[in-house]
């Protein structure tokens, strides 16, 4: 249940409604908007009166709460949130936020030499996996610490933020001390305690759609973190499993217009697993910007065709920087910047 304040409540008002909610046996979480200030309940709502509550001066409106996401749902937080990458770089508001790299870190040069081209075509962030989640166990593993290091030489280069996997709470303190965001990938969505362990942080937390996962489904993982205190969260559509093959993954865009309606979080798309194919990139790129995506997260390779993970759904710097000129044309038309 949530308690909409109204405008030029005092705050007498306000801590009265807080006592009469924490009188029926709740919590009570306080969002103030720039518009809007909301009480949300926490916990168990069977001791509130929503008529009585209703009736309380500085009260514009009851409403219960259906869904069972609570601090990641827009209804308990009205305006869209921001999240502080470091680094001078944000997700969420009028600029778009362009994460590229390649899938796996592999050698220095590729590492610096991908970063710094993506950099110079307008990304603000850096990906890399170090850790890398493979479907099998004879596939690249990633280059583990090695790896890590090879992205804060990257850094040095540029100054980006680093996103990178975590795959296992082993690697928590190494990564809290290193980089810059925590991606949660795909397989991991609802490892329940890897979610907890990252939420006792506040690392923002990329936080990517299971294979399979329902929009709910992933906001609940997102509740995960935001319920143990990280409160950054960024979601990252990246394509779901259905029946279709010639795509890698479907691309389910309209989920982007569902969780920013349901959500105030950020959401980011990742056409590269999504398609796996290289050429289908930037049209699902800007097709996602379209549809009001905050930011993309893409796959950039200097040799596609040798990488060691993804190569298929790679593009090269030059082709990344022609998505860039494109995506910059259309973020003016969508009220955009890059
Ligand atoms: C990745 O970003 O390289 C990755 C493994 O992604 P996902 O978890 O979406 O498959
Ligand atoms: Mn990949």
């Amino acid at each position: 249940m949530v308690v909409v304040m109204k405008p030029g409540f005092t705050l007498e008002q306000m801590e009265q409604v807080m006592r009469a909610m924490q009188a029926g046996g709740v919590r009570v979480m306080v969002s103030q908007g720039a518009q809007t200030t909301i009480l949300g309940a926490e916990g168990d709502i069977s001791g509130l009166d929503q008529g009585l509550l209703g009736q309380l001066p500085g009260v514009e409106q009851v409403m219960r709460v259906s869904e069972p996401y609570k601090k990641a749902n827009r209804k308990f937080h009205p305006d869209d949130s921001v999240i502080d990458l470091g680094r001078g770089v944000q997700v969420g508001g009028r600029k778009l936020a362009v994460i590229a790299g390649p899938c796996s870190v592999e050698s220095r040069a590729q590492m610096t030499g991908v970063a710094q081209a993506v950099q110079r075509a307008g990304a603000v962030a850096m990906r890399g996996g170090a850790y890398k989640p493979r479907t099998s166990p004879y596939a690249f593993q990633g280059k583990g610490e090695e790896g890590i290091a090879l992205l804060q030489e990257a850094q040095r280069a540029t100054g980006m933020p680093i996103v990178t996997e975590l795959m296992s709470a082993d690697q928590l303190s190494l990564f809290l001390e290193t980089v810059d965001v925590i991606q949660i990938g795909a397989r991991n969505m609802q490892n329940f305690d890897l979610l907890k362990k990252v939420g006792r942080t506040r690392k923002p937390i990329l936080l990517k759609r299971g294979l399979s996962a329902t929009v709910e489904e992933w906001l609940m993982s997102a509740e995960y973190v935001l319920n143990e205190g990280n409160p950054n969260v960024i979601l990252c559509e990246r394509g779901i499993r259905t029946f279709e093959t010639y795509t890698r993954n479907t691309l389910d865009l309209s989920a982007v217009l569902a969780v920013k309606r349901l959500s105030h979080l950020p959401v980011v798309v990742d056409p590269s697993h999504a398609c796996g194919r290289a050429w289908m990139v930037e049209g699902m790129a800007l097709a996602a910007v379209a549809a009001g995506a905050d930011g993309l997260l893409i796959e950039v390779h200097n040799d596609p065709a040798n990488a060691l993970c993804d190569g298929a759904q790679s593009v090269t710097p030059q082709q990344f920087e022609v998505l860039m000129g494109k995506l910059r044309a259309l973020a003016d038309c969508v009220g955009r910047e890059v």
